[in-house]
């Protein structure tokens, strides 16, 4: 792979480490001309079902939407990046795992909320209050009741 500060092609991999439980590679580089180091993240690509969105229409899976949406609800929370990454390969594998071509958005949103939420409760209920857009304040009390103390102690 070139080099991304000086566009050398000749780069050599220093450290190769399985992440993401293990569905995800990450490798430092170096490059040999002007020795600056990078990392990549290597992941097998694998086709995911398309969305079918509450409005009836269809759209790919959209894997950087989801992480973005993901970086917000977790904004300023002690979640690595490691965690999000795990949360989203668990997502995938669970979505490819229903064999499904096509899944609902809804099915997305309730497989992410049960993984959001052993891992940070604040985190959840924001994700959650985004997702789901609250319909009634019925289904938030529902959602704060939801967390038990188990989530707690992973804070
Ligand atoms: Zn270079």
């Amino acid at each position: 792979m070139h080099c991304p500060f000086c566009a050398t092609q000749e780069t050599k991999v220093i450290d190769s480490r399985l992440v993401a439980e293990g569905h995800q590679v990450r490798r430092r580089r170096q490059c040999l001309d002007c020795l600056e180091r990078f990392t990549t993240f290597e992941t097998a690509e694998l086709v995911m079902p398309r969305v079918i969105k509450t409005d009836g229409s269809r759209e790919p899976y959209h894997e950087n939407k989801l992480r973005a949406g993901l970086m917000r609800a977790l904004e300023k929370r002690p979640v690595s990046t490691e965690q999000i990454e795990t949360l989203i390969s668990q997502l995938e594998s669970a979505l490819r795992a229903t064999g499904e071509r096509e899944v609902e958005s809804k099915l997305i949103g309730n497989i992410l909320m049960e993984k959001i939420k052993q891992v940070d409760q604040v985190a959840y209920v924001r994700f959650a209050s985004v997702y789901r857009s609250f319909q009634d304040i019925k289904e938030f009390g529902e959602a704060i009741a939801g967390l038990d103390d188990k989530t707690a102690k992973h804070n």
